[in-house]
């Protein structure tokens, strides 16, 4: 089953699959415990610990993980000011419509089948899942990295009610050269591979509300209104990696926002033209804020 399995993923233009098994993740319990008394957990997080480590708490007969890779990466664009992640149309979409699909296909090979998938939101980590599913390694930047693709890939995964066999984490770190950790506008991520997300700049950029002087400090040292690639950008995992081989973040690529179209349109329009870009979800005003603090003129 597993072989049909990543066969039809393949035929979805999806190279990385594995398997994580389905826990519970106790190391992981750990780790979220380590974040929780730094005061690290962000909203953008699910609250509760036992919901991260425990997939049988979101779907009750559990028994393995399906995680996939979409690889993103369409190459540098110098004058870009928005994240690589997002140039393409919302991942989100393209990614449950592909987890969907392999979701359906397998009700149709397994009896009483049943599945939950997610991208992004789900209650799980999605990184430790590939991790555990053998498609990448950490690097001190706290994304996984992945032999072909480097770390600019998205992860989706399913919680499965089939004992699909595990697959092994890649037993391997990054190559430690702090690269990273030197270059972080935000001085956001610390050698035990754990990042301060309240430093982060792309955190800022996406966070509601007034900006601290300190925030507003952090967003001023790089140009992208949305998001921050900083960190991936001078890993050196990220040279001499492979664009993306998925078609659907190939083609309709916006690289760059410009103030003035912002300014002139209405946030009708600016939904009309922008909802299905994932940099478009806070809104206009943010956007237009992290603009005006970038140009420092707020
Ligand atoms: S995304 Fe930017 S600010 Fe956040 S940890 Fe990476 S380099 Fe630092
Ligand atoms: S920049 Fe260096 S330390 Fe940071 S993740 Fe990459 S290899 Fe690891």
């Amino acid at each position: 089953m597993k072989k049909l399995l990543k066969e039809y993923a393949n035929s979805l233009g999806i190279e990385y699959i594995g398997i994580a098994s389905a826990g519970p993740y106790y190391d992981l319990r750990e780790i979220l415990e380590q974040r929780i008394k730094k005061a690290y957990k962000s909203d953008f997080e699910e609250d509760e610990i036992e919901k991260r480590i425990d997939p049988s708490m979101t779907l009750e007969d559990a028994k393995s993980v399906i995680v996939c890779l979409f690889p993103y990466y369409v190459g540098n664009i110098e004058s870009s000011n928005i994240s690589k992640y997002t140039y393409g149309l919302d991942y989100h979409k393209i990614i449950a419509k592909k987890l969907e699909q392999i979701g359906e296909y397998l009700k149709g090979k397994i009896n009483d089948f049943i599945y939950k998938a997610y991208v992004d939101s789900g209650p799980l980590v999605d990184r430790y899942l590939a991790y555990k599913a053998g498609l990448g390694f950490y690097g001190i930047n706290t994304h996984i990295i992945n032999e072909k693709y480097g770390s600019y890939v998205f992860i989706g995964y399913i919680i499965n009610n089939y004992d699909f066999e595990s697959d092994k984490a890649i037993e391997r770190t990054c190559m430690q050269c702090k690269r990273c950790i030197m270059a972080c506008p935000g001085s956001a991520i610390a050698d035990d591979f754990s990042i301060n997300p309240f430093k982060c700049r792309s955190y800022i950029s996406q966070k509601k509300g007034e900006l601290s002087e300190l925030e507003k400090d952090i967003l001023r040292k790089d140009n992208l209104i949305f998001g921050c690639d900083i960190c991936q950008d001078v890993c050196p995992h990220n040279k001499m990696i492979k664009k993306t081989n998925i078609g659907e973040f190939k083609d309709n690529l916006i690289f760059s926002i410009d103030y003035d179209e912002l300014l002139a349109i209405s946030n009708k329009e600016f939904i009309r033209r922008y909802k299905n870009r994932a940099f478009s979800w806070r809104g206009k005003k943010i956007l237009l804020r992290n603009f005006n603090i970038i140009n420092n003129s707020s």
